[in-house]
């Protein structure tokens, strides 16, 4: 067998499509969603994803304001921007770029974001409701992608067996709650570093996520035949063979391809998704800013 590509571009180009028109729908009463990105420090991944936030921003014709301040930055002045960005009128979402500094706190900073401007959805209201099985608050990004790219590619979740690798609070355990929330109706193991006989767990499973930042760990005698597999991981390995000296990997093996029905491929499966994903977050943002 070989895997179909759960292709998260091709996905994310549809879900930039409908952004387009509810954009367009919003300017119209004098509305330009508005999202702000802070980043601190000179983490080179983290650049590379808010540029790629901020390009997103440009072509769908949302605003960014992207903050870059010093790695030496105390958490005080953080924490004030965070609270001025929080009154600013027409600024419908924050999101503070992680990894933050060792020496602040980061958990209790992104809690500091106003729930209606938390765009990546990790403030506890958030996350609070979609453990009451809410599911119309702010929800994580990179879960809701995967969710959103399952359901595009209409792989049936309702009765299956559904393990999770990891229980993170911005993948694995949001991407938990989803699949087993009503409407998916997925049967959810969660699996994480202390969880014993993961290979046989997975070996059962009618969709695996792997989302443990681990290279390549899920291997194709992991995975039962006809599986759907989606790969959250995104490793950096050393690779003499590339000019820059590393590769990209995910958590799962290449080869699984050979043995998943559906597979995500990495780059260009979850990645993309959860970019979209925050698009669509910061339009709902500003969509509901007007309700308000
Ligand atoms: P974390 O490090 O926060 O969490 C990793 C989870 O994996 C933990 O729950 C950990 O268990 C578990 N774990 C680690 N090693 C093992 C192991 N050997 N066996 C089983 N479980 C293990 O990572 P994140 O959740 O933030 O990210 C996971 C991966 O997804 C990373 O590669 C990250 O780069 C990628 N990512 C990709 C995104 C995308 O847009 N594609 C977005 C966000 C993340 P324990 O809790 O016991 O420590």
């Amino acid at each position: 067998m070989t895997a179909q590509r759960l292709d998260g571009r091709a996905c994310a180009k549809e879900v930039e499509a409908e952004l387009t028109q509810r954009i367009a729908a919003l300017k119209e009463v004098g509305i330009t969603p508005h999202l702000a990105v802070i980043i601190v420090g000179n983490d080179p991944a983290s650049h590379v994803y808010v540029n790629s936030k901020v390009k997103t921003c440009e072509r769908l014709g949302i605003k960014s304001t992207h903050l870059e301040l010093e790695e030496s930055t105390d958490e005080e002045t953080l924490r004030n921007h965070i609270l001025s960005m929080n009154q600013q009128e027409g600024l419908h979402g924050i999101l503070v770029q992680s990894p933050l500094p060792s020496h602040m706190d980061e958990d209790a900073l992104t809690d500091l974001i106003h729930p209606s401007k938390d765009v990546d959805g990790f403030h506890p209201e958030n996350l609070g409701r979609l453990v009451q099985g809410r599911l119309d608050g702010m929800l994580p990004c990179t879960p809701r992608g995967v969710m959103r790219m399952l359901s595009w590619a209409n792989i049936p979740l309702k009765g299956k067996r559904a393990v999770v690798l990891g229980r993170s609070r911005i993948v694995g355990m949001p991407a938990a709650l989803l699949m087993a929330a009503r409407g998916a109706d997925a049967t959810v193991t969660v699996a994480h570093s202390k969880t014993e006989s993961i290979k046989e767990l997975c070996a059962q499973a009618d969709v695996i996520i792997a989302a443990v930042g681990k290279a390549d760990m899920v291997q194709p005698d992991w995975v039962k035949p006809g599986a759907v597999v989606v790969d959250v991981g995104i490793n950096r390995v050393d690779d003499d063979s590339r000019e820059r000296g590393w590769r990209l990997a995910g958590d799962v093996h290449p080869e699984v391809a050979e043995v998943a029905s559906w597979l995500s491929p990495v780059p260009g499966g979850v990645g993309p998704m959860t970019i979209a994903m925050l698009m669509e977050n910061t339009v709902r943002a500003a969509e509901l800013a007007i309700q308000a």
